[in-house]
């Protein structure tokens, strides 16, 4: 699927996805900034590192979303080890997580995400990547392949119906055509994090063009979770019906 003429892109992108917003990734330890040292001393990573593994076992315990995604995987043959797939790592405060295909690993960004419903919505984002990347030949470098991907993840889970409706007119055309834009959003916003080679132009112009497929793809999860509902139990509760036990 290579529409875009191969001379406008650079010739090796190998070392270049964005991961220098992960310096560890390349095996560096990134020095604390002046002002973390100021504030908090250097013994401060590895608190960070481990309430962030904290915060990511407590996930696969206990959030419902978590847990669903863990069972498809494991069905798709492609079962997560906490300690193999799952990395807390100093990042870029750019980003709060990625999804690292070359070593089928999630990275949680342990100085951004700090919460437990911060690494919960990581893990989630991240885990639809790792199962696309499980049951289909993706290719990351592929815009289209990315775009499908970015959109499912922003679709399953981040846009809410809810904020939506309180927006004025809740008329189920119209929060149908919000939702459809804020995953358009984020997806374009994580595309051009990955991506910064590419226009935003030519980001849209991909989205577009795989957008009902992908949007229409609601696996693992069935359904477009929508914030403060019982959308994630459910979910979890049907997930027998999808084979994912
Ligand atoms: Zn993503």
């Amino acid at each position: 699927m290579a529409e875009k003429p191969s001379e406008s892109i650079p010739v090796d992108k190998e070392d270049d996805w964005g991961y220098d917003l992960y310096p560890e990734r390349r095996g560096e330890t990134p020095r604390p900034k002046w002002w973390q040292m100021a504030l908090f001393g250097a013994g401060q990573t590895n608190t960070e590192r481990t309430t962030c593994e904290r915060n990511v076992y407590y996930c696969f315990q206990n959030s419902p979303l978590v847990k669903l995604m863990y069972s498809a995987l494991k069905a798709s043959g492609c079962e997560i080890d906490l300690r193999r797939h799952i990395a807390c790592e100093l990042c870029d405060i750019k980003v709060s997580g990625g999804y690292d295909p070359r070593f089928n690993q999630i990275v949680v960004c342990q100085n951004v995400a700090r919460s437990k419903g911060m690494v919960q919505g990581i893990l989630v984002h991240e885990m639809i990547h790792m199962f696309d990347a499980c049951r289909h030949e993706l290719n990351f470098k592929d815009l289209n392949h990315l775009a499908c991907t970015e959109i499912r993840a922003a679709n399953l889970t981040h846009c809410s119906f809810m904020s939506a409706m309180t927006q004025g007119d809740a008329s189920f055309f119209r929060i149908q055509k919000q939702h459809a834009e804020c995953v358009k959003n984020k997806a374009l916003g994580s595309v051009m994090a990955v991506r910064p080679d590419v226009t935003k132009e030519e980001a849209l112009a991909v989205i577009d063009k795989v957008f009902l497929k992908c949007y229409n793809d609601l696996e693992p999860i069935g359904r477009r979770v929508r914030r403060n509902s019982p959308d994630m139990m459910r979910a979890y509760n049907e997930k027998g019906n999808y084979g994912y036990d």
